[in-house]
């Protein structure tokens, strides 16, 4: 029996366990809200994440879906330390979710001649992918020429979604009109151009989605009560871990885990997991002042998330948004920017005073 021919959830599950001879009643017990629009493909039930809360910073508690002990109480001491400090200056800016197809000319002649098409066309091609959607705007695209291959980065401004689905659509539209328009043929919708859901410089250089800043002078009569250590000693952690070790290592992010508050967070809010990838990039900066305060700041080149489309609409992640108090994508990015700051602050004055292993083997085991 296909597992796709069963109409009931209840009955591909039980097909499930009779054939494997186990019992997923466990998976049954989960509640999920069947009448919303769920994308999953042959559906047996749900799975469950703790959910737990940091904060608050700035008013905004933060919900982070982990099964790593020690990450939320991480998060909620670097909160303390930057409130008690004075708290974080956070900005966000939007670069565009992205789309990047290939095309195939008969070489470089052809590619040039269709590069600066695709620039002379730009207006033509924003109409058209604007009448996809009333949210979504072309912002402007990018290009790379290999030979015969051209690759298209179109990036577009998709309001409170994280846009995937949106850009996806749009772009095929623009991929058939150029095709019909200039002859060029489209190889692909995504040439890895994109680039989704993989490392890359691109993202990094360029950006992908939002941008997000975060900062905070952290006060010695803070750092050392609550971090328990001392600017000195988190700058010389940051300097041999995020800078010389990353460099050391080829890593794509000079940074100790922003990965670690990103998937907590958009697990917690319906979020696209995958799209961790792009969020474990960035820089954070730490400064030893001259007098013993912390400079400290984070920046995150591509962070892909949004209020509503895709997993947003399950009602435990609406709950979960709802806890942020963000009423929109870009205050949503906001809280994000904050929670990897204190995030980033509290694992570096954990290493730092050589806290790591026993806050894991006390929260974690
Ligand atoms: P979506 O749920 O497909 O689309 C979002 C919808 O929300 C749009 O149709 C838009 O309507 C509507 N909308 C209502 N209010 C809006 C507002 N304030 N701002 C923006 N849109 C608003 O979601 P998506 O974000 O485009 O795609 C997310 C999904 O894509 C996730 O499930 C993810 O896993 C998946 N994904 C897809 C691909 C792919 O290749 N297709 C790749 C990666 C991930 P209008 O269109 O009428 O404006």
């Amino acid at each position: 029996m296909d597992l796709r021919n069963f109409s009931g959830v209840k009955e591909r599950r039980e097909f499930l366990e009779k054939k494997l001879a186990v019992k997923l009643e466990n998976i049954a017990d989960i509640h999920i809200d069947y009448e919303k629009n769920i994308h999953c493909e042959n559906l047996i039930g749900a799975t469950i994440l703790p959910l737990g809360v940091a904060g608050p910073l700035y008013g905004h508690y933060i919900p982070l879906a982990t099964t790593e002990g020690a990450l939320v109480a991480s998060v909620n001491r670097g909160c303390k330390a930057i409130e008690l400090s004075g708290g974080a200056e956070i900005a966000v800016e939007t670069v565009g979710t992205t789309r990047g197809p290939v095309f195939e000319t008969a070489g470089i002649k052809e590619s040039l001649k269709f590069k600066r098409w695709l620039d002379d066309n730009f207006d033509g091609l924003k109409k058209k992918a604007e009448k996809t959607s009333s949210h979504l705007k072309l912002k402007k695209l990018g290009m790379r020429i290999a030979g015969r291959y051209v690759y298209v980065r179109f990036y577009y401004n998709t309001g409170d979604a994280m846009g995937m689905n949106m850009v996806t659509i749009a772009t095929d539209t623009l991929d058939r009109f150029i095709e019909s328009e200039t002859g060029i043929r489209c190889l692909s919708v995504s040439g890895n151009f994109c680039i989704d859901k993989k490392p890359s410089w691109l993202n990094f250089i360029s950006g992908r989605g939002r941008r997000v800043w975060a900062e905070a002078v952290l006060k010695k009569n803070v750092i050392e009560p609550v971090l328990k250590t001392t600017a000195k000693k988190i700058y010389q952690v940051w300097l041999t871990k995020c800078l010389i070790g990353s460099a050391m290592s080829g890593a794509l992010g000079f940074n100790s885990h922003y990965a670690n508050i990103v998937a907590a967070f958009f697990a917690a809010t319906g979020q696209d997991l995958a799209h961790v990838v792009e969020g474990s990039q960035g820089i954070t900066v730490a400064e030893q002042l001259d007098n013993d305060d912390l400079y400290f700041s984070v920046y995150m080149p591509s962070v892909m998330l949004g209020t509503v489309g895709g997993g947003t609409k399950l009602t435990v992640k609406q709950e979960a948004i709802k806890i942020t108090k963000a009423k929109n994508a870009l205050e949503l990015a906001e809280v994000l920017g904050g929670a990897v700051l204190a995030g980033e602050l509290s694992l570096l004055a954990s290493l730092s005073e050589g806290s790591l292993a026993k806050a894991h083997t006390k929260l974690g085991r």
